[in-house]
């Protein structure tokens, strides 16, 4: 669908400042801008596509076409294309240095805000204690281990007391609101939520919260949802268990499968891709087998991707209609997993 369209608006007018817009649209995908903007979008079969409603015109039948892979979108409704910093110039009406630094702003997390998310996320901890609730939920979804819990900084947001906790810590509302923990209306963000602290190089850039009712499923923070999930314990292993979900990952560390990382969902961004491509090394596909077939299709996709890289890589079969989550909730075991792994196929 992009193929007749190419974009070079940026390089023509700003060829100095090339190489950081380059450097900004791989730290932040258009593809995850515009899922936190609550855009909500298909794959199209077999290819790195994905089609929704145009958040740039009104419409009722989707023409609105993001191409993952190169990073631009194309609408066939109001005619408009380009990349990350071109959607920003047309849906916030700012120019190209603005939209810039607007983007700017957004991916990086200053100094104060990594207290802030360590705060948080310390505070979401001690909340899961707390709540039975939450670690019924946990319990439900096939984690039991306190170990593993423990170990990656598994919380709970109830709801309503975020705010309060950070502000007589003395950090300020405006940042709260900044960093996405408070709503545009100052109340918590996450409400009824599990939550996964996302960690890169130590610190944590974002935060997972997993709705434990019936509410939007997932939600992150504004800004990128960084690397591969717990990759720094991961990337020392030469064989390498990738899933789609962080219920996936929690299982199959709790079997003992520690050399499991998580993409957050199966589009990968540049940081998660060029991690798996680090060092030469062999990766399980683990994505869900979905009746729609869109986990394999994806898992397919990324496998052709890797193999251009000189991964190795295999795809793990799981049965119909499960993902490793569901495969161990409903009775799989360490040795049934282990069968998968030796029978997935190139
Ligand atoms: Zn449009």
């Amino acid at each position: 669908m992009l193929a007749a369209f190419s974009y070079v608006g940026f390089q023509r007018e700003n060829c100095t400042v090339g190489e950081d817009v380059e450097k900004l649209k791989q730290r932040l995908p258009l593809l995850d801008y515009l899922q936190q903007q609550s855009w909500t979008a298909r794959p199209i079969a077999f290819g790195p596509e994905f089609v929704g409603l145009c958040p740039l015109h009104p419409e009722t039948r989707p023409s609105f076409y993001v191409n993952a892979c190169k990073n631009l979108f194309y609408c066939h409704g109001c005619g408009q294309g380009g990349d990350l910093i071109r959607f920003v110039q047309l849906s916030r009406h700012l120019s190209f240095r603005q939209s810039v630094a607007y983007l700017e702003q957004r991916s990086t997390v200053p100094t104060d805000s990594v207290a802030v998310l360590e705060q948080a996320a310390i505070f979401y901890q001690q909340q899961l204690e707390r709540h039975p609730e939450a670690l019924r939920y946990l319990q439900q979804r096939g984690l039991r281990d306190p170990a593993v819990i423990k170990e990656l900084r598994i919380g709970y947001a109830p709801g309503g007391s975020l705010r309060r906790h950070l502000t007589v810590q003395g950090y300020s509302f405006d940042l709260l609101q900044r960093l996405g923990l408070l709503n545009p209306q100052g109340c918590d963000a996450f409400y009824r939520r599990v939550i996964f602290p996302c960690c890169q190089g130590g610190r944590i850039v974002n935060l997972y919260g997993r709705s434990i009712a019936a509410a939007f499923a997932h939600q992150f923070l504004p800004g990128s949802k960084g690397g591969l999930f717990a990759w720094e314990s991961v990337r020392q292993f030469p064989t390498v268990i990738l899933v789609e979900g962080l219920f996936d990952l929690v299982v199959l560390w709790q079997a003992g499968f520690r050399h499991t990382t998580c993409s957050l969902g199966t589009h990968l961004n540049a940081e998660q891709f060029q991690q798996l491509c680090g060092c030469p090394r062999t990766i399980y596909l683990t994505f869900d087998g979905d009746a729609n077939g869109s986990g394999q299709q994806a898992s397919q996709q990324l496998a052709q991707r890797l193999r251009a890289q000189g991964i190795i890589t295999r795809h793990v079969i799981l049965p119909d209609g499960h993902d490793p989550n569901s495969f161990f909730v409903q009775g799989g075991d360490a040795r049934q997993f282990h069968s998968l792994l030796e029978a997935a196929q190139t």
